[in-house]
């Protein structure tokens, strides 16, 4: 089984992914944290990430390891321990303009492709582009989003719990960039798929978005 869960940042993808995951018992990919694992490898190397070509073979160099256990998601570069490193604001703003690169792209979705077809009991991915690009013919696809208020607030609790927020209106700043950029890129753009249940997730408790999934999947609605 695939589902596919896309949408914008902060709507909610990856703690529902995990959690849905965890539930149905399937692999939870995120597919954003191998955008900017590349991101993170072009960083350290300097590399430029508006060079395209550059980009592309930085993609190929970069070995990228995710362990599956959705409780403690783990992602390695080179065999080294990145989970936290990639989750910096500079590291998400890079990702998004790596993930412009058409040649970025083919490589990440071909890994992501194998990994989902080789996950046993089946996948739960969460990126932008998964129900239009990666798996086409999903079992379950799902649009999540929610007002950008409400994303920048949760992703900026996210940051100030971590210890590294800088203010409110500096993640809104982030988010608006992140989302124009991914939305008016030429190569698969954020889009909803045609056959996507979407659901706002603003004013909704995650349990509450949890359970209408569930009912998804499992064919009650
Ligand atoms: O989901 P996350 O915020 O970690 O993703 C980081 C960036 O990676 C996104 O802003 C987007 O530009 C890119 N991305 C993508 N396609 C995906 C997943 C992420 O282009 N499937």
């Amino acid at each position: 089984m695939i589902i596919a869960i896309d949408g914008p940042s902060g709507a909610g993808k990856s703690t529902l992914g995990k959690m849905l995951a965890k539930k149905l018992g399937l692999l939870y990919i995120d597919t954003g944290a191998m955008y900017r694992t590349v991101a993170l490898y072009a960083i350290r190397g300097e590399i430029d990430t508006r060079d395209r070509e550059a980009m592309t073979s930085a993609a190929e160099s970069a070995e990228i390891g995710l362990s599956g256990n959705p409780d403690n998601l783990k992602v390695f570069l080179n065999g080294e321990d990145v989970s936290e490193a990639i989750r910096s604001a500079e590291c998400g703003q890079a990702a998004s303009v790596i993930s412009t690169h058409t040649g970025v792209r083919r490589i990440l979705v071909e890994r992501q492709r194998r990994l989902g077809e080789s996950a046993e009991n089946g996948a739960v991915l969460d990126g932008r582009d998964i129900g239009t690009v990666v798996f086409p013919n999903a079992d379950h696809k799902f649009f999540l989003t929610a007002k950008p208020e409400a994303r920048a607030e949760r992703r900026y609790s996210e940051d100030v719990a971590k210890g590294r927020a800088v203010s409110l209106e500096h993640t809104v700043r982030e988010i608006e960039k992140r989302d124009e950029r991914d939305s008016t890129r030429e190569d698969s753009p954020l889009m909803i798929a045609d056959d996507a249940v979407v659901i706002d997730t603003s004013e909704m408790e995650i349990g509450e978005v949890l359970e209408r999934m569930i009912s998804v999947v499992v064919g009650r609605s």
